[in-house]
Parts: structure tokens; sequence; C-alpha cells
């Protein structure tokens, strides 16, 4: 599995498996299946109400700790530098684990630099081996940057072909923070799977529709980390590594963005309100 190289020299594979939506009891054997069929990145939040489940499967599945990187994220309700701590240690005994390879604001809502400040503390401290945020526009990205001694080592944003996030991720390069994409396959929002410009190239590559994605995504340099229940879709997502698309491919996809998120604005008052309401059971 190719990895990519954070700003403080953690490795991190370019492609892992993500647990958002997947029922907490379902989600122990989604992660065996993804274990078994070779991914080593397993991407939950504590908002997923999974982390244990994940625990579970890592526990089981006899994969040495030092093989696997997993990330968690942390919730708004629980922003705040000794809010923060706790929550981190909640998620840590939640997923049977005693260090972190990455842990994320999740995002840029509440106490942002209490928790920010609580994240440093942990990496220095090496319980969590590279610290990072979700869901941080440009703005909020460059403030917290500048107003901290540790650069978030990853910014885990929506991207995919409907909203590529190019002007974003040439910021985050000059500032060595690595783009992680959610919804890679755009949640499979706005026909994306049966997309014509999608579907002529992946007939012209002999390769389906999700892997062309994953694969112009891996092709920018973007960590992904697709989500599927099935073993099936899970062997197809992970077998994006012995093709390339060409210069031609790449443009053709370029001309799909919308420039907008297919699923959330975090600009508007309601929605930010509503998330930030939004509280752990
Ligand atoms: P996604 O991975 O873009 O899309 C998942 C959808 O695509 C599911 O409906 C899945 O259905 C389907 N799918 C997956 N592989 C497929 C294939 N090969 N063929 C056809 N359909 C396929 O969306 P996502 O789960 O929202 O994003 C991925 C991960 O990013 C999440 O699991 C989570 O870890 C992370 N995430 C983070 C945030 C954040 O705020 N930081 C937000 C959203 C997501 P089946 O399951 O039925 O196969």
């Amino acid at each position: 599995m190719p990895q990519v190289t954070l700003n403080n020299g953690v490795r991190m594979p370019i492609l892992g498996f993500g647990v958002f939506q997947i029922p907490s009891e379902q989600t122990e054997q989604a992660v065996t299946d993804a274990l078994a069929a070779g991914y080593r990145l397993i991407d939950t939040a504590a908002a997923y109400q999974n982390e244990e489940a994940v625990g579970r499967a890592i526990a089981a599945s006899g994969i040495p700790r030092e093989e696997l990187f997993v990330t968690t994220k942390l919730w708004i309700s629980d922003a705040g530098e000794q809010a923060a701590k706790r929550a981190f240690d909640t998620s840590l005994a939640k997923l049977g684990l005693d260090y972190l390879d990455l842990y994320l604001i999740h995002q840029p809502f509440g106490d942002v630099y209490g928790s920010w400040r609580a994240l440093q503390d942990l990496n220095r401290q090496g319980r969590a081996r590279a610290i990072g945020v979700s869901n941080f526009y440009p703005d909020r990205l460059v403030d917290l940057i500048d107003h901290n001694e540790i650069t978030p080592a990853v910014n885990q944003i929506e991207t995919h072909p409907f909203f590529q996030r190019t002007t974003d991720q040439d910021m985050m390069r000059k500032r060595g923070v690595q783009l992680e994409s959610w919804g890679p396959l755009g949640q499979g929002r706005d026909d994306l799977f049966t997309n014509p410009i999608l579907t002529r190239i992946a007939t012209a590559h002999g390769k389906t529709v999700p892997q062309i994605v994953l694969r112009w995504l891996i092709q920018r340099d973007i960590v992904v980390i697709p989500k599927t229940m099935r073993p099936d879709r899970m062997a197809e997502n992970i077998d994006v590594f012995g093709f390339q698309l060409t210069g031609d491919d790449m443009t053709r996809i370029a001309t799909l963005d919308t420039g907008a998120s297919s699923a959330f604005d975090h600009h508007d008052p309601e929605s930010v309100s509503w998330l930030g309401n939004l509280r752990l059971t």
C-alpha cells in the first residue's frame, strides 16, 4: 500500500476504510472484512458511535498494532482543552488502544483553540502520533496554523469529482497539510456511479467508476477512505494501484467540478447551529 509522509514524518496509507453510518452492531464485521481485504487505515469518530466495535475488530484481527493506522475524531460537544483530553481518553478506551495514529478535530466549531491546545499536548506526549482537523475551510485552517505551534498534519474534507478542492489543496500543500478526502465517492449522490464521463473512462481502462474516482484522487496525492458494507466492494475499492489515468482522463474529470458541497454547508448558520447542538449519547 503506497503511503504519504505527513509534515511530522509520520507515514500514512493513501487508502483506508471509513466507517461513517455503519451501525455499531455491523461495524465489527465490516472492519474485520476490511482488514481481511488488506485495509490498514481505519477512519472512525466519536460521533459515529462505533469506536468500540472498531476496537473489537482490531483486537480480534491479530494484526500487529504498528501495521495499523487508526484515526478517530473529537466531537464539538467535547471541545475545549480539558474536555478534549477527557474525550481522547474515552475514545482510546473504547478502541482498546494505547495510542492513536491520527486524532482530528471533527468540525471547525466550538472551542477549537482549546481543543487544539489539548491535541498539541497529546501529540507531544506521543499519545497521538499525528493530529489534524476536519471540515476546515481555508480561512479557518490558516488562522489555526498562524496562531499555534503545531501545524495540523491533515485536513479531512469533502473531496470528490463534483467538489474537487483544487485551490484548497494548493493552499494546504504550501502550508504542509495533507488533504484527506471524505466522501471520496460523493456518498453515491448526484448519480456519480453512472456519470457518462466517468463511465467512458472506466470502460476504456476496464475498471469500474468507483475505481476511476479513487484512482483520480490518489493521483492527486489525496488520501481516500471509501466506506462500504460489502466485501466485494471493499476488494474493488482497494484494487486501484495497477493502472494509471492519463492526463486527458484527469482533464476530463476536472470538468465535473461544481465547486460546491453536495452534502453540508459549513457556512450556513442554521446548519452550523444544528451541528453544534448535536449531543453524543
Ligand atoms: P463514500 O465513501 O463517498 O460513499 C459511500 C457510499 O458509496 C455508500 O453508500 C456505499 O454503499 C457506496 N459504495 C462504496 N463503494 C462502492 C462501490 N465500489 N460500488 C458502488 N457503491 C459503493 O461516503 P462516506 O462514507 O460518507 O465517506 C467515506 C468516509 O469518510 C466515511 O466512512 C468516514 O470515515 C469519512 N467521513 C468523514 C466526514 C467528516 O466530517 N470528517 C464526513 C463524512 C464521511 P454500500 O455501503 O452499500 O456499499
